[in-house]
């Protein structure tokens, strides 16, 4: 198959043929016609696969018929989790839109806000941008979203494992609703089924071929305890394997202080993380997690934004987080590059609100193992069922999800009805895969 006979007009095919592309990739064969017909299309591919160029390509082509921006009022809007990958995808749409007379910029914090006002003044079809930045523009109105014919949510996945999905839902707000909406996406979880249903219209689903080294396992689990033993409890799983680095989740920053005290107390090779420290502070203790010299990492979720380790293989949450998005953020920094992760969250009575806020987010409940010498005296109590995200059936029987177990309840899993765990052994219980094993970034 060629470009010609995707239908691409031949100013596209004399920009391709000058970057040296001579075959479409599987993503664009598939995507290329959808999009050029205007329907919503569900992607899931990662980088590397040619996404860009599958989204790019025909919302050139779409924009290059119609009439150009108006001041403010951008034509079409995709939607990045990261500036760099903000600035890849708009180097991309230049290229490939080289010979067509369509505009386009980007928008994304750390740097100034001046120049973007600016380019947004002038008139810009393609509009790239971070969530973050953008609700900073729509605040101060230097945008105006009205006139979007097409949205691209990029990596829609990460979007939401940053956190992101609260920003994402107020910038779609401001989108009129008739429009062509195309959402990318490593994974279907259910949260990215969730987003795709209530903003895609009639989607074709399409899904290419994931490249596993950078999809990877995260397996999650609670372990049920008394809050004043949540200490102890942490020692025991950190002490079963003393080499392994570990990110700890704690809700406050002297909280985290104290934490790190009492691993040092105790023979810990330990460091903090918060906002009262200094940035050197923050870099050193960083550096010295990466490099090995500390196995423990206690940090804020703050902090933590931004931490991108490779091969870390756990996450201990401390405590809960008071935002639900914040649980899927700290998980975000495990199991990354096809490595498999765990995701551990010490879990006391007084929790268990905030634990099914994130069975909520999540869409399914994370099962329970109590730990022998750490059984609270009751077991953790939810209140009720855990009602099923509006409009989801069971993952696994859904079409295109390329047969991973991305969740749903665990294997009948009530609370309180998981199984007894050696604690912090989890690569030896691969049973517990399948019981709460999911793809994720
Ligand atoms: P992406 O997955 O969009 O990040 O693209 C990955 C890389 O593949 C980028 O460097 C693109 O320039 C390149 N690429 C995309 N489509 C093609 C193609 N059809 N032929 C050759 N290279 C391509």
């Amino acid at each position: 198959m060629s470009f010609e006979t995707l239908g691409l007009s031949s100013p596209l095919l004399r920009a391709l043929a000058d970057l040296g592309y001579t075959q479409p990739t599987e993503i664009q064969q598939q995507a290329i016609p959808h999009v050029l017909e205007g329907r919503d299309v569900l992607a899931g591919a990662q980088t590397g696969t040619g996404k860009t160029a599958a989204f790019a390509l025909p919302l050139l082509q779409r924009l290059a018929a119609g009439t150009p921006a108006q001041s403010k009022r951008p034509r079409a809007l995709v939607l990045t989790p990261t500036r760099e990958l903000a600035a890849q995808v708009q180097e991309s749409v230049r290229e490939y839109g080289k010979q067509l007379r369509i505009r386009s910029t980007t928008v994304f914090g750390g740097v100034g806000m001046m120049p973007q006002v600016e380019a947004l003044r002038r008139g810009v079809d393609i509009l790239v941008a971070t969530p973050g930045r953008l609700i900073d523009h729509l605040g101060q109105g230097t945008i105006d979203l009205s006139q979007v014919e097409v949205l691209v949510l990029d990596e829609a996945d990460r979007m939401l494992d940053m956190g992101f999905l609260p920003a994402i839902r107020r910038i779609l707000a401001k989108l009129p609703t008739k429009r062509q909406s195309l959402l990318f996406s490593a994974t279907f979880a259910e949260p990215i089924r969730e987003l795709a249903q209530q903003f895609l219209n009639d989607p074709v689903e399409i899904q290419v071929e994931t490249r596993n080294s950078t999809v990877a396992m995260i397996e999650h689990v609670v372990y049920p305890v008394e809050s004043a033993r949540k200490r102890d409890l942490l020692l025991h799983v950190l002490s079963e394997d003393s080499r392994r680095q570990t990110l700890v989740f704690s809700r406050t920053k002297h909280g985290a202080d104290r934490l790190v005290r009492q691993l040092e107390a105790a023979g810990h090779r330990a460091a903090a993380i918060h906002g009262n420290k200094s940035q050197g502070a923050r870099t050193k203790a960083l550096g010295d997690f990466k490099s090995g010299r500390i196995t423990t990492l206690v940090a804020t979720d703050i902090a933590a934004r931004g931490i991108d380790i490779d091969q870390l293989p756990t996450v201990i949450n401390f405590d809960l987080p008071m935002v639900a998005e914040d649980y899927v953020h700290r998980i975000g920094r495990t199991g990354r590059n096809g490595s498999t992760g765990h995701a551990i969250s010490l879990v006391s009575q007084d929790e268990a609100g905030q634990l099914r806020d994130i069975h909520r987010l999540i869409g399914r409940e994370i099962p329970q193992q109590t730990v022998p010498g750490f059984e609270p005296a009751q077991a953790l109590r939810l209140g009720g069922p855990l009602p099923r995200p509006a409009g989801s059936a069971r993952p696994q029987q859904r079409r295109g999800s390329s047969g991973r177990p991305g969740g749903g309840r665990p294997g009948g899993g009530r609370p309180g009805s998981g199984g007894t765990a050696k604690p912090s052994s989890p690569s030896a219980s691969q049973p517990r895969r399948a019981q709460g094993g999911e793809r994720a970034r």
